[in-house]
């Protein structure tokens, strides 16, 4: 078995697992992305669903849900029983079904019913925090964003990229590390390759295509 490499830097390992990760998961960020959408909004409403859920659970709701509700407009008019049992099978529908409302509310009165670009304008709608922001941003638009979810903090503190406590933190150790127009996709990656290999309970680091990368191989179990 190889030694991990420690000699390198976090920002190095950053870098570096950014080039096998997208080797592994080639494609464009918004490829990548397993929620079904066809606009903005309905990214930004299967993102805000896809809390406490699957995107497989996600893409099973929303073609009724979009169907029934295609726009902002129809979606903050809908009535409010009549909703919660489409979203139901994604959990958590009651507030779902809240937070959704109140976000295409506000994008018809304070955006014109369009998904804004800006993260400040996009962390302003309810229901919308700096996670489902970097999404859109990366996802529907193409714009720097680096959604830091579960994946992404357990991967980067196993990897030793970040020892930020927080999201927010771990973003920006991240940010700093990579180009802008790398974030979105490395997000996605690492997501998948949480997912696939490194899982919170069972990382199958032997068959881990960064385990030479990783100071924490075969002892994550312990993380
Ligand atoms: S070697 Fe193990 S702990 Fe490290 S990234 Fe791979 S699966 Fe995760």
């Amino acid at each position: 078995m190889p030694k991990p490499r420690r000699a390198l830097t976090a920002r190095a390992r950053t870098v570096e697992v950014d080039v096998r990760l997208e080797r592994l998961f080639p494609g464009a960020t918004a490829t990548l992305c397993a929620l079904d959408r066809r606009s903005p909004f309905e990214l930004i409403v299967a993102t805000v669903l896809s809390a406490q859920c699957t995107d497989e659970q996600v893409n099973r709701v929303t073609p009724t849900l979009f169907a029934a509700y295609p726009t902002p407009a129809a979606l903050a008019g809908a009535e409010r029983d009549t909703l919660e049992a489409i979203i139901r099978p994604t959990g958590f529908f009651h507030s779902k079904a809240r937070h959704l409302q109140a976000l295409a509310a506000a994008l018809v009165e304070r955006f014109d019913g369009e998904v804004p670009r800006d993260l400040d304008a996009l962390c302003s709608l309810p229901g919308v925090g700096r996670k489902t922001a970097n999404v859109v941003r990366s996802v529907a638009f193409d714009e720097p964003g680096l959604p830091v979810d579960t994946h992404v903090m357990r991967l980067s503190h196993r990897l030793d990229l970040s020892r930020g406590r927080d999201p927010v933190a771990v973003e920006r150790s991240l940010c700093r590390a990579l180009a802008p127009d790398r974030w979105g996709g490395f997000s996605v990656r690492m997501i998948l390759h949480g997912r696939a290999t490194c899982t919170a309970r069972r990382p199958a680091c032997e068959r881990c295509e960064l385990e030479e990368l990783c100071p924490r191989r075969g002892v994550a179990r312990a993380a």
